[in-house]
């Protein structure tokens, strides 16, 4: 079954009785070239066992099938359960998950359906979501080797903004914080059913598994990061004074230990900065 011709996509649905909501942010893919391009990039290959983020009619998942040892997938939208058992029933290396992924037990089904494997995230992410799912994905420490995804232009923009740049935003330093990402390939609004308003791209983040702080530092980290950029116009020691109830004080003190400006703003400050001020600023934290 041809899951990118229109016509084919079209009668799927109709026979489903389904209709596309914006609120799940449900763009499907339609342009062939592309999902072959996600998996191929994206580790689905022997040995892998790739989760996926949203599945819709399956156009994605299918090729990622088609090279990965074994495909899971999480899938919001119960309405769709019906058509995929339609247009994947002939793998028998997909399992599909019908549940909310800010939700489901993601480090339970790498280690339960992907045991032996390696594993990759692969997904044409629902846009409304994009960097607080990125952000799980970091955050929770998954065992996985890459995160391939599909996001706007401008959000891919930000992902791939030098940390201390004008571009950088809170999603930036997390990836930073755990591996590197890079803009693997431009994809336009006409290549989606229904049509976007906005091109996307595909990025790729490389996960370094190495621990960089600990755990309790990491935490204390990502308050900080989140804090600054909330309130990016603000100096940094207004914000954390602010949102972490920090004395200014004790912010000056510790960013001239560093030699930095009491007036900084948390975008100019370099991923070293940020860890080496991490590990100063929890000492009047607590
Ligand atoms: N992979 C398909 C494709 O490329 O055509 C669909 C991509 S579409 C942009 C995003 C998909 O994510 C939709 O199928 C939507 O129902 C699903 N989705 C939205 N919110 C979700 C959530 N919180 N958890 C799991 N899936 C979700």
């Amino acid at each position: 079954m041809n899951l990118t011709n229109i016509g084919t996509v079209k009668d799927i649905l109709g026979r489903h009785g389904f209709n596309f909501s914006k609120g799940l942010g449900q763009n499907f893919l339609i342009n062939p070239d592309i999902c072959p391009k996600i998996a191929e990039m994206g580790n689905a290959r022997e040995g892998y066992g790739v989760l996926e983020i949203g599945t819709g009619i399956g156009v994605l998942t299918k090729e990622l099938a088609l090279r990965a040892d074994k495909v899971s997938a999480v899938e919001i939208d119960t309405r769709l359960m019906p058509v995929l058992d339609e247009t994947l029933k002939e793998f028998d290396n997909i399992k599909i998950y019908n549940e909310d992924v800010m939700k489901a037990d993601l480090h339970k089904i790498i280690s339960e359906d992907f045991a032996g494997l390696r594993a990759a995230v692969c997904a044409n992410l629902p846009y409304y979501i994009t960097s607080p799912v990125i952000m799980l994905l970091l955050e929770s420490h998954l065992p996985i080797d890459s995160i391939t995804v599909m996001v706007q232009k401008e959000a891919a923009q930000r992902l791939c903004a030098k940390v201390g740049s004008r571009e950088s935003g809170a999603i930036t330093v997390g990836v930073n914080y755990y591996g590197t990402v890079k803009q693997l390939f431009g994809v336009s609004r006409g290549s989606f059913m229904p049509s976007p308003n906005v091109d996307s791209a595909v990025i790729r983040i490389d996960i370094d598994r190495e621990q960089r702080l600990s755990p309790e530092e990491e935490k204390f980290f990502f308050r900080m990061v989140k804090a600054g950029f909330s309130q990016r116009r603000k100096t940094l020691a207004n914000s954390l004074c602010s949102m972490l109830g920090i004395a200014k004080n004790d912010v000056y003190t510790s960013l001239s230990d560093l030699g930095i400006s009491e007036s900084v703003r948390i975008e100019a400050l370099t991923m070293e900065q940020l860890m080496a001020l991490t590990k100063v600023l929890m000492n009047y934290s607590k």
